[in-house]
């Protein structure tokens, strides 16, 4: 299996609401980010890219609930 590094999940700032999406590549980078609004929320998604890392579908569920604190609306696709 190989993982779709340019898939773009959607999230959602727990604190403020807002609205973005980012590629699993940018998150993969940039695993600690602040939301873009500036509420002052920041993002942790260490356990997140460690679990996409498995690719696994089951486990790319449970890591998008690791996702600390946001909603995540995940857009995944992984090839086989
Ligand atoms: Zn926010």
């Amino acid at each position: 299996m190989t993982i779709n590094w340019d898939a773009a999940i959607e999230l959602t700032c727990p604190h403020c609401g807002h609205k973005f999406k980012k590629s699993l590549a940018w998150i993969k980078q940039n695993p600690v980010f602040g939301c873009p609004e500036n509420c002052g929320f920041r993002f942790q998604a260490e356990e997140f890219c460690a679990g996409i890392e498995e690719a696994h579908d089951k486990l790319v569920s449970a890591a998008a609930e690791a996702f600390t604190g946001a909603i995540v609306d995940i857009n995944l696709k992984i090839e086989p």
